[in-house]
């Protein structure tokens, strides 16, 4: 059994990676990721925690305390979660002297208090479109450091679920050296109707993805697992880059405080050969910063 195992592996070695990531943005989210770590630790499962710079600020300690281990990157979601631009269901673009407030001072609080480079970005709420037409705010966000934006977290006309989209940069707007990353999935708190909306007008029709769309709110840590479950099989059947799911601290606690959700959905990952991976390692991967290829550069020129 065995050898056959590892014949199956050498023969069609994964190349999809997974990554955790979890938007942390309340003040229940400390509780929660205690939780959330002592998980990843048992699995040995890396991942990126995009932190508000408000929440961070309130328990800095804490959250050094808890997250400073090499198996996390630490990213930013922005300051205070004002919005970067409009957002069908979230609201309005705050001013630009706002949007700059949010995008530098997010990063600050996160290299202040893990002193460590900051190079991610996860608007709070993301987009349909990512930062696609938005050149002054691709300005601000690569004036300020950031490396890589996650803000393309909505399917097409702010529809869930996000589909499988792979990374670009943002070359046509003029910054070829911005990524960006997206999201996949569900925003998990709305399959579990954590922020009241009730029934919303929240798929497309004619629906893309229709086996992602599940009948009704999850009541379980196991049906979201079903549901997380046909994001990463797809994702690996269709060789995509990479699959990660959009999760929050606060939600995930409330509805599954043991977090066996993350258990089922690590052990799954683990299973079918996804490799684990953070948003920081599949920036160096897709932008090709960092790699041998890029280093070796100069010295053979
Ligand atoms: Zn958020």
């Amino acid at each position: 059994m065995l050898s056959d195992l590892t014949k199956g592996r050498l023969s069609s070695p994964a190349k999809t990676r997974y990554i955790a990531a979890y938007d942390t943005e309340s003040p229940a989210c400390l509780t929660a990721c205690r939780k959330i770590v002592e998980i990843h630790k048992r699995f040995e499962m890396p991942a990126t925690f995009f932190i508000l710079g408000r929440t961070l600020d309130a328990n800095s300690a804490e959250y050094r305390k808890l997250l400073d281990d090499p198996l996390f990157e630490i990213a930013s979601h922005t300051y205070s979660h004002q919005m970067l631009r409009d957002n069908d269901f979230c609201g309005s673009v705050v001013s630009m002297g706002e949007r700059r407030k949010e995008i530098f001072k997010g990063k600050e609080a996160v290299e202040r208090v893990f002193e460590r480079p900051c190079i991610g970005l996860r608007p709070g709420c993301g987009f349909d479109n990512a930062f696609r037409g938005e050149p002054k705010v691709l300005a601000l966000v690569q004036e300020a450091g950031f490396r890589y934006t996650s803000s393309l977290l909505w399917g097409a006309d702010y529809s869930l679920p996000a589909l499988l989209r792979e990374p670009f940069n943002y070359d046509a707007e003029g910054f070829g050296d911005l990524w960006e990353l997206p999201g996949h999935g569900w925003h998990e708190n709305l399959l579990k109707d954590h922020n009241h909306w009730g029934p919303r007008r929240l798929t497309l029709w004619p629906p893309p993805f229709p086996q992602a769309i599940p009948g009704r709110f999850c009541k379980t840590p196991e049906d979201e697992f079903e549901v997380n479950r046909v994001f990463l099989d797809r994702a690996l059947k269709t060789e995509k880059p990479f699959v990660s799911l959009i999760w929050h601290p606060w939600s995930l606690a409330k509805f599954d405080p043991d977090m066996k959700m993350l258990e089922l959905t690590f052990a799954y990952a683990r299973h079918i050969g996804l490799k684990p991976c953070t948003y920081a390692r599949l920036y160096k991967h897709v932008s090709g910063v960092g790699s041998p290829r890029i280093l070796n550069k100069g010295t053979t020129s």
